[in-house]
């Protein structure tokens, strides 16, 4: 497994790419889906499906045109699903690439595993920086989207979010994982679970 981080948009995504030979998943395709496309054809990697941690624009706004392209099916937290149609004008407006995304093909409750390219993808519910939330954990990494930061924690002010289901997500769901395993956030560095206990301001 080969994780690749593509940043995109205004806001600076994390869009990751987690491949096996020639396939590979894409978790949170926000914006600029010509750069994605670029990096997929020089890598030589088919999609075989999408996911975003959640329903914000920059987590989804470039799903609709690899959709297009590459026929692939779109999953996402099922609880952010009525918040995708209803998504706040401000934040879409800042992702000059942004696209309305296609209606998701799958709908994810958490405690899924979706077994693709050889691999055991593990769906946690996390929410709280949106209902739906998910975080995505396979082998020893965990993509936390916009609930964990590098010290620190996603806004809970965004329509559906909640801040004290957001921090009890983190604790009782992500802190529960190995103290070693990879955390990739949806902006800035990664990090790992130990280092959140320890430093993150946000969860003394
Ligand atoms: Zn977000």
């Amino acid at each position: 497994m080969q994780i690749s981080n593509i940043i995109v948009g205004e806001l600076y995504t994390n869009c990751y790419v987690i491949s096996n030979n020639s396939e590979c998943i894409i978790i949170d395709p926000g914006a600029e889906p010509d750069k994605i496309i670029d990096f997929l054809e020089s890598m030589k990697l088919t999609p075989k499906l999408l996911i975003s941690t959640h329903y914000h624009a920059d987590h989804v706004g470039g799903v609709k045109n690899l959709v297009e392209k590459y026929d692939v099916e779109f999953a996402i937290g099922k609880n952010d699903l009525n918040f995708l149609d209803a998504q706040p004008a401000w934040v879409s407006n800042l992702i000059s690439t942004y696209e309305k995304p296609i209606s998701p093909n799958i709908l994810l409750l958490g405690g899924e595993t979706i077994n693709l390219l050889d691999l055991d993808i593990k769906i946690i519910s996390t929410p709280g920086h949106s209902p739906g939330s998910i975080c995505i954990y396979v082998e020893n990494s965990i993509f936390t989207g916009d609930t964990l930061f590098k010290n620190g924690i996603g806004r809970g002010d965004l329509p559906g979010g909640d801040i004290n289901q957001e921090i009890t997500s983190i604790k009782d769901k992500i802190f529960q994982l190995p103290n070693d395993i990879d955390v990739f956030p949806g902006h800035g560095d990664k990090t790992k679970i130990i280092n959140e206990k320890n430093d993150n301001i946000h969860l003394k």
